[in-house]
């Protein structure tokens, strides 16, 4: 009677954080033993390899990313801005 009361709190001990234990990239389980090579923080690798493979990855698209978006947003603001003085326009011109 009364062993419940002891098993609370074991499970916290045990818990870990499951993106350190596996490579980032290809899944490969890190030891504690082996170098971790770590990207931009909490980013986790097997080896110099597959890091660089990562921040390859990572590099293109935000090229890709940042070239679309910049494009976008630059047509987006041209419209609002044309779209703002038409209104303006013809608010004054209504108004004198
Ligand atoms: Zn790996």
């Amino acid at each position: 009677m009364g062993s419940d009361a002891y098993y609370t709190g074991c499970d916290y001990e045990n818990y870990q954080p499951h993106f350190l234990d596996t490579c980032f990239l290809c899944h490969r389980t890190l030891s504690h033993n082996n170098d971790i090579f770590m990207y931009r923080g909490n980013t986790p690798f097997c080896s110099q390899e597959c890091r660089q493979e990562q921040i390859e990855m990572d590099e293109a698209s935000e090229k890709r990313f940042k070239l679309s978006s910049s494009k976008r947003s630059k047509s987006v603001r041209q419209i609002s801005e044309t779209d703002t003085k038409k209104a303006v326009r013809t608010g004054t011109v209504a108004v004198a």
